[in-house]
């Protein structure tokens, strides 16, 4: 039995992966999961699986646990700190899939303890790449990515050589404004950019996918997880969402990973890494598909395209800067502070602000350092927000 872990369990990642595992009760011993305010998902899923313990971020939530997993025996614990340490319980596989960057330290501590980290939660890449490489090396153990881009873009390499690579190419569905007209954006309501045409997904990440910055985020993913320049790194619009990533070589060959838009796949690819298995996701007929189409992104309309690469060009820490303004203005448009546009105007002010201020960006990569400049970083972008709302 493989003893395994899902960090965000109640999460929409942490749904599809306990879906996967609850299919073979036999094979797994489910150590720890996690959630926050969905106390009743976490309580069940933990009783289901016969979790050890069921944490939650949320310390004024604690009592509601351990009433919902009375006379179960499975533990209960919260708080921040209880997740992390719930991340260092032995385990051989644990899933990184917790929304923003309070996944960074539970994955770290993940790796640390020689876990293999399927990693959903793509903000710790982007936040601190390095260190979670070099963390996962010096413990002599693996990342394997399930952002069904970067999971595409690891398929089309297996057997290859990364010296043979000449181009990465991402697909982006265009979210929910692909069509929009761009002088109406600024008129986007909370609910309109949170449906997404194609994929069934967490609200943060949605938002994130009408304004691109999902796709941004994902290129400083690419980067740093594939150690690939920015200038090999291409996005492209395709609004099926049936090819999710294509990979171009030396020889002018490309490697497309073609699936349904079902993050099952991915998270099952690493679920079962090096094997493949049978997956319960739909079988794509393509004659019925027909045409697989894309246009080239429109960076008037998706400026977070341009902001990702400007993070990747400044190098140190400002992906953590990059990440914590995302954050910090996704929460001021959630909160009706700021509009649609205005995102991305955040966080092109923080990311000046925080490269104007002496030395934060070049210190040493540390989780430490690290938080210190997210702490930052999302001070100037309340600042930028408050200017506007003024
Ligand atoms: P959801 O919002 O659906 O779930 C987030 C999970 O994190 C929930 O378990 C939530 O608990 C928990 N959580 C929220 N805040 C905190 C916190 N401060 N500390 C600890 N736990 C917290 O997100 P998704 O599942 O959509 O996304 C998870 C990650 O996977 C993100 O990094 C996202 O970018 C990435 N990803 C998601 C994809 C998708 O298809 N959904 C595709 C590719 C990547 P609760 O719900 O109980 O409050
Ligand atoms: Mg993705």
């Amino acid at each position: 039995m493989r003893k395994v872990s899902i960090l965000g369990a109640t999460g929409s990642i942490g749904q599809n992966t306990i879906d996967l595992i609850a299919r073979a009760p036999q094979d797994y011993d489910v150590v720890a999961l996690t959630g926050a305010n969905n106390i009743a998902q976490l309580a069940s899923d933990a009783i289901k699986l016969k979790a050890d313990v069921a944490v939650t971020a949320d310390e004024a939530l604690l009592p509601d646990l351990r009433d919902a997993l009375k006379g179960s025996g499975v533990e209960a614990a919260a708080g921040a700190t209880a997740i992390t340490e719930c991340a260092t319980r032995p385990a051989d596989w644990i899933m990184s899939a917790i929304v923003g960057a309070a996944g960074l330290a539970p994955g770290l501590a993940a790796l640390e303890q020689g876990s293999t980290l399927a990693l959903a939660n793509k903000e710790s890449l982007v936040c601190a790449g390095s260190l979670m490489l070099e963390t996962a090396r010096a413990n002599g153990t693996r990342i394997l990515p399930v952002d069904s881009e970067h999971s595409a873009i690891f398929q089309a390499l297996i057997g290859e050589q990364m010296s043979a690579v000449e181009r990465i190419i991402i697909t982006a569905s265009g979210g929910a404004f692909r069509d929009w007209p761009i002088e109406e954006l600024a008129g986007a309501t909370l609910d309109q950019a949170s449906s997404h045409p194609n994929w069934d997904m967490g609200q943060r990440i949605t938002i994130d996918s009408a304004s691109m910055f999902n796709k941004a985020m994902e290129v400083i993913e690419t980067h740093e997880f594939f150690d690939i320049s920015a200038s090999q790194i291409e996005v492209i619009v395709h609004p099926q969402s049936l090819i999710h990533a294509l990979v171009g070589f030396a020889d002018g060959a490309l490697m497309a990973h073609v699936g349904p838009p079902d993050m099952r796949h991915a998270i099952g690819f690493a679920l079962h890494y090096p094997d493949r298995r049978h997956l319960p996701v739909e079988r794509l007929d393509l004659a019925s598909i027909g045409t697989f189409d894309f246009r080239a992104p429109d960076e008037q309309r998706w400026p977070a395209l341009r902001l990702a690469r400007e993070t990747m060009e400044a190098g140190g820490m400002m992906g953590a800067v990059f990440n914590a303004a995302k954050e910090t203005a996704l929460d001021g448009f959630i909160a009706g502070t700021i509009n649609f546009v205005q995102m991305a105007e955040v966080v092109e002010q923080a990311m000046a602000h925080m490269s104007a201020s002496d030395g934060h960006i070049d210190a040493t990569m540390t989780l430490d350092n690290v938080l210190e400049v997210d702490h930052l970083a999302r001070k100037a972008a309340q600042a930028a927000i408050h200017s506007r709302a003024g």
